[in-house]
């Protein structure tokens, strides 16, 4: 049978919204379940977990679907890292765009995903909230059967809840980042921001920003910490400026990585020597040098200001664990105190699925305390036991190029126009996440190798370009997929759902944007 199959996908985010956009394209009738009144997830406008200052940390050219490019007036004035309205209105446009409004159920929150008795079908169960519930209304329950399912929920639905000694002998205020804002309510403030990731960093610098906050941060290890631009040396005088992204996925640079890192042990050591020399601001400064040589993990945060708040003595950095609170005065492990009046916690969320039985959850064994991969899948996307159901999004760091691709590889799988993966490569493909985990070596994010993991998928989904067939009949397009920065529309040249010309103005623009435009 091809097409005209039901398929459930739970969450109207990014990894939502493009499952559905590949559903149709696959002629599978979907429904989007959103809890939200409005679609975005972490960019949703009515909920999302971003504060109003936020800008991207990856660019415009990560932050898009293969075939849905930024026109340069939609992020007027945000350099390439647009506002987080900016990101909200692009996913609006991209629902319009392809017309997904009239498949999302709004307010309706999906409680349980089981299978019937005869193992055929997927139900359902959802109830609908009482954002679009008539006033006083309780809400209501209700069931629908699918053919297919794609969990599409996000990773970032709950802050994880943090130890802190003492916590109940503190008489300020505890919050999280999830609920961080703005400034406003931390003026005048002594604040503790514990937390040493993207958050942690950026919030601790907003705040530190302004002269009656006052800000110290205490973190368990230094990140190195990227502007949001790299420069890179040229053939010509004036050196390339590009994203920081932009600078480090290419398909060349994955090769060269491939070639001349003999192990993971050596890739951190050489990987964390040329961090101490991009980063070298740092480095000059106690609180964020870190000695050389270094085999541990490269810990990276992208952060325009906070290294200069830290130089600046705006953030008084303490590497100890708190090991005291009485009132409002904070010891720390090096017998140091402070008087703190607000703690901020930015120590990320634990993963969360409830509305998948114990039984699936044993099956994936799920760990919602592993910070790195809390379900093992094939790829991040299937598993052996789990018939018509995958996954996407549900993997560090979700990017879009990643959940495109998984989320049109599940359209043509469910449709029956793509054979599903074998057991034995399911079964191989989660001995490789077994594998990740084990290893003393891991990477901060495990799937961070964006490339690599859109190649392979891309190479099963049939959309990959014949590189070696492309390097010699057309130079330039090779250039612009090999040598250049890696972008997500190099998936659309080929296979199904290819749209060629639109792919190919896409990486000429990224070709005139950054590596032409010095010359
Ligand atoms: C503060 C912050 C900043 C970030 N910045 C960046 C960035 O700059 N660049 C980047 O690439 N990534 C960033 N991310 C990662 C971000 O998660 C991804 O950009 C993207 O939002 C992931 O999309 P998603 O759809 O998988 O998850 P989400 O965006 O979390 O969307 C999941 C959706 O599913 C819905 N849902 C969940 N459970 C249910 C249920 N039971 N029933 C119905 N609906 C449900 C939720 O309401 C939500 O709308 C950031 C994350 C955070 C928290």
């Amino acid at each position: 049978m091809l097409g005209n199959k039901t398929v459930a996908i739970i969450g109207g985010g990014p990894s939502g919204l493009v499952s559905c956009k590949s559903a149709l394209e696959s002629r599978l009738i979907p429904t989007v379940f959103e809890k939200n009144s409005d679609i975005g997830g972490v960019w949703s406008l009515s909920n999302g977990k971003v504060w109003d200052s936020l800008k991207t940390n990856l660019s415009v050219n990560t932050m898009m679907f293969s075939d849905y490019p930024w026109e340069s007036d939609w992020y007027y004035g945000s350099g390439d890292f647009p506002t987080h309205l900016e990101m909200t209105a692009y996913l609006e446009r991209y629902v319009e765009h392809f017309k997904l409004k009239g498949h999302i159920k709004f307010g309706c929150n999906v409680t349980s995903v089981h299978q019937e008795s005869n193992g055929l079908k997927w139900i359902v169960e959802y109830s609908t909230t009482s954002t679009i519930a008539e006033k006083n209304r309780e809400p209501v329950t209700q069931k629908q059967t699918f053919d297919c399912i794609i969990v599409a929920g996000g990773m970032f639905q709950k802050q994880r809840s943090i130890e802190l000694v003492d916590k109940e002998k503190f008489t300020g205020e505890i919050t999280s980042s999830g609920d961080y804002r703005n400034q406003t309510a931390f003026l005048g403030k002594s604040v503790l921001v514990v937390g040493d990731c993207n958050s942690g960093c950026e919030i601790a610098a907003e705040l530190a920003e302004n002269t009656v906050i006052k800000v110290t941060q205490v973190i368990k290890k230094i990140p190195w910490v990227l502007d949001k631009y790299l420069t890179k040396p040229s053939s010509n005088e004036n050196p390339l400026v590009f994203p920081v992204e932009v600078a480090f996925f290419s398909r060349e640079g994955s090769d060269f990585a491939k070639k001349n890192f003999k192990s993971e042990q050596q890739s951190f050591i050489d990987m964390n020597e040329w961090l101490s020399n991009v980063c070298s601001k740092q480095q000059t400064h106690k609180s964020l040098h870190k000695p050389m040589p270094s085999d541990v993990t490269p810990f990276i945060v992208i952060s325009q200001n906070y290294t200069d708040c830290v130089i600046n003595e705006k953030i008084t950095v303490v590497q100890h664990p708190i090991a005291k609170i009485q009132g409002k005065t904070v010891e720390f492990a090096n017998g140091e105190s402070r008087e703190i009046d607000h703690i901020l916690c930015a120590n990320g969320y634990s993963y969360e699925l409830p509305y998948l039985s114990e039984e699936i959850l044993k099956d994936l064994d799920y760990n919602p305390n592993n910070k790195k991969i809390p379900i093992i899948l094939h790829k991040s996307t299937f598993h052996p036991t789990l018939q018509n159901i995958g996954f996407v999004g549900w993997f560090l760091p979700a990017m879009f190029p990643i959940i495109e691709l998984q989320a049109r590889w599940l359209s043509l799988v469910f449709s029956e126009n793509l054979e599903p993966p074998t057991k034995e490569q399911i079964v191989e493909g989660l001995k490789e996440e077994r594998a990740i985990l084990a290893s003393p070596f891991q990477k901060q994010y495990p799937h961070v190798e964006m490339v690599d993991m859109g190649d392979e998928i891309a190479t099963i989904i049939g959309v990959m370009p014949d590189l070696e067939k492309i390097k010699s009949e057309d130079p330039h397009l090779y250039k612009l997929i090999y040598n250049n920065a890696f972008s997500t529309s190099s998936y659309r040249l080929t296979g199904p759902h290819s749209n060629q010309q639109l792919a190919k103005s896409i990486l000429n623009n990224i070709n005139n944007k950054y590596y032409c435009k010095n010359k």
